[in-house]
């Protein structure tokens, strides 16, 4: 049986200054702590998958620029199969320039760079390990006719498409009807379905409306409050675990990669969701995004260690 996850999505070099306080316009701030980290949804997804025990590829563009070597070593050193990797030389790979002030006030700026090179005519060459997908991964930090094309080429080759919705721009909603697993936060939510999701019931309706636009299972990731998921037999919502939270960067993309990885191995949408929530509380317990990816290991140990209160399960 097939159990080769293809996430196709972003790869982005992090350079995050931290300081006591935002500048005003025209202000230098001369004391800020510096750090560079590797991020982008889709290599963030993609490197969870892989630590989390999956059999991953990753399809994405990078650039030419003095990070992408070890960029791209930390991918083979996780085991990511990168034939479908591509490099194009007169552009950077996707560079994020990140300002953490105090009070958790931030500036955030990307430049997708090499990340919008991920063409229709790249996704035709990348094919063969298509062909070898269980299930594809995509997120939404790639050209939008890239999206589509590749949704259009999985429904004709019959191939489950998780889409983490993130982060949420407009998008023609027919394509949500070809999702098998759609996966948004509360505020990707709330963009899609034109409504607040704060409360339970108002998680639920949300769910529900994202079913009617034909997505097979929906789940909505609620940050310290768990998950809820909806699928046409059964809901399930499940609690976080407790953990000391430090840095919550990449616990939506380490909840997909683990979930879509449980999936492969057969467990059942309980199951699945468990082992998502405890990967990702793992994750938000250390700083950065890839750095904080937890291995097979670690979440397996995780999970055996701490209690976490019972997911309510209900067949409808
Ligand atoms: P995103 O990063 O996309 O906004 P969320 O914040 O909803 O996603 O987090 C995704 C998942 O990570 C949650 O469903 C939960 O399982 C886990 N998580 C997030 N924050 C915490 C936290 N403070 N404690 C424990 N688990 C958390």
């Amino acid at each position: 049986m097939k159990n080769k996850i293809v996430v196709i999505g972003s790869s982005n070099v992090d350079l995050i200054m931290k300081m006591d306080r935002l500048p005003e316009k025209g202000e230098t701030i001369t004391d800020a702590g510096f750090f560079q980290v590797y991020g982008g949804k889709g290599a963030n997804q993609a490197v969870g998958a892989a630590r989390a025990g999956g059999n991953v590829a990753f399809v994405n563009c990078v650039g030419n620029d003095a990070y992408t070597p070890q960029m791209l070593e930390n991918f083979r050193n996780d085991g990511l199969d990168i034939r479908f990797v591509f490099q194009e030389t007169d552009i950077a790979s996707g560079h994020a320039l990140v300002m953490i002030g105090g009070e958790g006030n931030n500036y955030l700026s990307v430049a997708p760079g090499a990340n919008y090179k991920l063409t229709p005519e790249l996704i035709d060459r990348s094919m063969p390990v298509i062909d070898e997908a269980a299930m594809i991964i995509m997120q939404y930090e790639i050209p939008v006719e890239t999206i589509k094309y590749v949704f259009r080429i999985a429904e004709a080759k019959d191939i489950p498409v998780m889409w983490n919705f993130a982060p949420a721009r407009s998008f023609d909603l027919s394509y949500v009807a070809k999702t098998a697993i759609l996966v948004v936060n509360e505020t990707e939510a709330a963009f899609l379905c034109g409504q607040q999701v704060e409360t339970d019931e108002e998680v639920e309706l949300a769910a529900k409306k994202l079913q009617e636009l034909g997505a097979s299972l929906v789940i909505i990731t609620l940050g310290k409050r768990g998950a809820f998921a909806l699928s046409a037999i059964e809901k399930v919502a499940v609690p976080a675990f407790k953990v000391n939270a430090v840095d919550t960067t990449s616990a939506g993309d380490v909840f997909c990669g683990s979930f879509a990885v449980a999936q492969t191995e057969g467990k059942s949408l309980t199951d699945s969701l468990r082992f998502a929530s405890a990967a990702s509380a793992i994750c938000v317990t250390r700083i950065g995004a890839q750095p904080s990816a937890p291995t097979r290991k670690e979440i397996d140990e995780f999970i055996g260690n701490n209690y976490v209160e019972k997911s309510h399960s209900i067949v409808i």
